[in-house]
């Protein structure tokens, strides 16, 4: 059976499925005769969950620290508080529910009582609870891991979505593609997917209801299309479609390093987004000319609290160091949307993309942005580094973070520290009022970097992650490209120069029109930065 979806990241894999099983697991009431064997099927779960955990602190110990890996120990406690499981028993015992109810209902409870308290710890804590009642849930269901611990090499996952943090720790060396119902293109693990080089299909509606695990499965990433239990002859021609995807990748190698020159003799830039600063050396093996965007976000994600200014600096320094005198254009944060951090609860929002992000977030929270401003001012002294504030909407929010960033000098100052004083800031140009006033703004910015997942969204008032309306997210709308077109020459009338680093820039399909507008950098996943030069020099 062979099911189309939204290309989300090229190439072919063949391999196994592992679903992944959705976060929401649906809970229905069962009256139970036999109240010993349930509470029996409880306990079973329970000590399963327990020596899961224990397995999970000792890796997580092992990979990132006693410190990070305290959060299983806290999951390891609430199992072991004869309180909150007694409750379950006696869920099943008064009531005589099965243990799946029970066990929900404890786990409301408790939730609710941490999620009603002040203490921003405290109401933290509701999420842990949540946690280990999901993977009670799971063992009760033997689905326990729908956490991919146990997935084996050649695994295709399968799953309703992958979180960004999902995506950004899968493992490469046993996951050779995945699969999800929800997302677009530019939904952050379909980019996740194009850094980490594994192909993607995503928007395939209802692929969790076609296959089980150990079906086989083919992933057609360029084309976005999947292929259930295929035949023979099937295996054979997607096996040669990958020989040659592979075959074409080595010869791009020979771009390596190219400088970029269009026909027109115009010098461009191609860069590599990246998203943790170990990724800086995929964009140095693609011969990338610089980073033009460092997604700090992922440096937030993946741990139960902030990253001081030391963590932060060293992951700046590392990244700016390694790419010696090119440029390295550091986004602060840019959280919201389909970012979350679990540390940091903020309000449901109806509509996330229009909501508390960004530079948004990050001027109302001025404790956590100087934080970050410090860490990449100190980084600064070590390279060519610039710092690029996201969803800029007007002027006002643009000099307020510069007068922030004045401020984060003047400290550093007094400390005795360096910072370079000539650090270039610039904006991304993601929102239509940004680049509609782009003429007024290029006389305060050094450079814009053109953001188009999100330009084009708000564009057309089509979301980037909705599949549904993936047919009207079109980069090459006219008012998509004039907009494009004004920012560029906005930038140039001042002297400016501007770069983009949404994912149409890595696409061969715009390069030419990009390359007819005068862009001056193309910044995009590593893993494109060889088809982009091929492609820009073509025109
Ligand atoms: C963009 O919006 O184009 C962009 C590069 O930022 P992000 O994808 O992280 O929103
Ligand atoms: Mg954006």
């Amino acid at each position: 059976m062979m099911k189309k979806g939204i290309a989300a990241s090229k190439g072919y894999a063949i391999g196994k499925v592992f679903v992944k099983t959705d976060n929401e697991v649906k809970i229905t009431e069962k009256k139970i005769d036999d109240i010993v064997a349930e509470k029996e099927r409880l306990n079973v779960a329970i000590e399963a969950s327990r020596t899961q955990l224990k397995a999970i602190k000792e890796k997580a110990e092992k990979e990132i620290g006693a410190d990070k890996a305290s959060v299983f120990e806290s999951h390891i406690m609430l199992l072991d508080d004869p309180e909150f499981t007694g409750a379950m028993e006696t869920g099943i015992a008064t009531d005589s529910i099965n243990s799946e109810k029970a066990v929900s209902d404890v786990i409301d409870t408790y939730a609710a009582i941490f999620e009603a308290m002040e203490d921003a710890y405290m109401k933290e804590r509701g999420a842990d609870v949540k946690d280990v009642g999901k993977r009670i849930l799971d063992n009760l269901s033997g689905n326990a891991d729908g956490g991919m611990d146990s997935i084996e090499k050649n695994t295709v996952i399968v799953s309703h979505d992958l979180t960004p943090s999902d995506t950004a720790q899968l493992d490469k060396s046993k996951v050779i593609g995945f699969l999800t119902n929800i997302g677009g293109r530019t939904s952050h693990s379909a980019i996740m997917a194009r850094t980490l080089e594994i192909p993607a299909v995503v928007g395939l509606n209802s692929i969790t209801d076609s296959v089980k695990n150990g079906d086989l499965i083919i992933v057609d990433g360029t084309e976005g299309i999947a292929i259930i239990n295929p035949d023979q002859a099937t295996v054979k021609e997607y096996s040669e479609k990958k020989k040659k995807f592979e075959e074409e990748k080595e010869e791009l190698k020979k771009l390596i390093d190219h400088k970029t020159v269009t026909k027109a003799g115009k010098r461009v830039e191609v860069c590599g987004n990246i998203g943790k600063a170990k990724d800086v050396e995929t964009v140095i093996a693609n011969g990338g000319d610089g980073v033009g965007l460092f997604r700090t976000e992922f440096l937030y994600m993946d741990r139960d609290s902030m990253p001081t200014e030391d963590e932060q600096f060293e992951a700046y320094k590392h990244v700016t160091e390694k790419m010696g005198d090119k440029t390295v254009v550091i986004r602060t944060l840019d959280i919201g949307g389909d970012k979350k951090l679990t540390y940091l609860p903020l309000p449901e929002e109806m509509n996330p993309f229009l909501g508390f992000r960004a530079i948004r977030l990050c001027l109302g929270r001025k404790d956590i942005f100087k934080v970050q401003l410090r860490a990449l001012l100190r980084a600064s002294s070590y390279g060519n580094l610039k710092i690029m504030f996201p969803m800029i909407s007007s002027l006002g929010e643009f000099l307020e973070a510069k007068e922030i960033l004045k401020e984060c000098m003047g400290e550093l100052k007094a400390e005795g520290k360096s910072y370079n004083e000539n650090l270039e800031t610039g904006i991304m140009v993601e929102i239509p009022a940004a680049a509609i006033m782009a003429d007024e703004l290029a006389k305060y910015v050094d450079f814009f970097s053109i953001g188009t997942n999100d330009l084009i969204q708000y564009t057309l008032a089509a979301d980037r992650m909705n599949e549904q309306v993936s047919y009207l997210y079109n980069p090459m709308h006219p008012a998509v490209l004039r907009l494009i077109k004004m920012t560029i020459e906005a930038a140039h009338k001042e002297g400016k120069w501007c770069g983009m680093c949404g994912e149409m820039a890595g696409d061969e399909k715009f390069i030419p029109t990009l390359v007819e507008y005068g862009l001056d950098e193309f910044s995009m996943s590593a893993s494109s930065i060889l088809n982009a030069k091929k492609y820009i020099m073509k025109n």
